[in-house]
């Protein structure tokens, strides 16, 4: 039986906003500054609920379509990337468009585009329906296959054994893909490597830091939306690490008290679109039941940042600009 006399919660850190989701948020509050209200944004900017509901008080619409957007109006596209066929839209509604695609997302759509021009079949592993699948795969439709899952390999077809790559999500199990490539490599010998990883930085070292904590825990709490694909890995990820059980919530008062009995170490950590400020407030709902002692396990340092939209840094600019002429 855990000792519950010394309740105590683990910390992951890494954990909560990359740079990516920070880049994003701010484009949309950025617009909404230089331009007012409204902006309108296709999809989520970042999955989580907390930050859709932010930024829809202070003035943004979120829109499943570019057809949902007036004719001419400000609209950001998400973190997840869009497809060409989603610019293309945008461009026939004379839309003034703000891309708030995450620059590693860009990257994979990049060696998609790459790989299709050399004809090579491309097997994307991500989950089909994701936004960010959905964007990348529409960079090359015909070149493209999705592959779900290791269950999904056995049943592939490709046009050419000899001339296929693979390719992911940026917010998958880094250890559940590297099961699905090894299969692919069993059923396509030939199988080629993308240049890099595509599993960015922030879904690696958060799933690394719950990996660390996750032996010691009786229960790992992991905030993010329902939605949110590396914080719904990040739970998977504590349970196969050691984790006795662990429970996804957006908000503290989803908390359960029952979850509870007979619980000594509770892990707390958060996806990558997740503020901290719903992090402190699982903390203090934790104190709140006797777990005041927090220790932060940290298995990395992230310093990374990335500049803010170029549509953005423009209006910047200009406003600058216009400030100066004035004085
Ligand atoms: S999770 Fe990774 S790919 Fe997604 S926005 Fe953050 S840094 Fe970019």
């Amino acid at each position: 039986m855990p000792d519950t006399t010394t309740k105590r919660v683990l910390l992951a850190a890494p954990r909560g906003y990359c740079a990516g989701v920070d880049r994003a948020v701010i484009a949309v509050e950025k617009a909404l500054e230089l331009h007012g209200a409204p902006i309108y944004v296709r999809k989520e900017i970042v999955h989580n609920k907390y930050v859709v509901e932010t930024l829809s008080e202070r003035g943004a619409i979120f829109v499943d379509e570019t057809d949902q957007v007036p004719e001419g109006a400000r609209v950001v596209f998400s973190a997840h990337g869009v497809s060409p066929a989603v610019r293309d839209a945008a461009e026939q509604r004379n839309l003034l468009t703000i891309d708030a695609t995450c620059p590693l997302v860009t990257k994979v759509h990049k060696e998609a585009i790459r790989f299709a021009r050399d004809e090579r079949t491309i097997l994307l592993i991500g989950h089909a329906g994701h936004e960010e699948v959905e964007g990348t795969a529409g960079e090359a439709p015909e070149h493209t296959i999705i592959v779900n899952s290791p269950e999904d390999v056995d049943g592939l077809e490709v046009p050419d054994p000899e001339n296929v790559v693979w390719l992911s999500q940026t917010t998958l199990s880094v250890d559940e893909t590297m099961e699905t490539v090894r299969r692919l490599r069993e059923r396509f010998p030939a199988l080629q490597d993308p240049p890099s990883d595509d599993i960015c930085y922030a879904t690696q070292n958060r799933q690394v830091a719950v990996k660390k904590l996750a032996p010691e825990c009786d229960l790992v709490i992991v905030v993010g939306s329902a939605n949110s694909s590396n914080s719904v890995r990040l739970v998977e990820v504590a349970l196969q690490s050691g984790a006795r059980t662990s429970h996804r919530i957006d908000r503290a008062t989803e908390i359960r008290d029952e979850w509870f009995d007979g619980v000594a170490t509770v892990g707390v950590t958060s996806g990558a679109s997740v503020p901290e400020i719903l992090v402190r407030d699982v903390v203090e709902a934790l104190a709140a039941r006797g777990f005041a002692t927090v220790e932060e396990v940290r298995t990395a340092t992230e310093d990374l940042m990335f500049s803010l939209p170029r549509e953005i840094r423009a209006d910047l600019k200009a406003k600058e600009a216009e400030r100066a002429t004035r004085a």
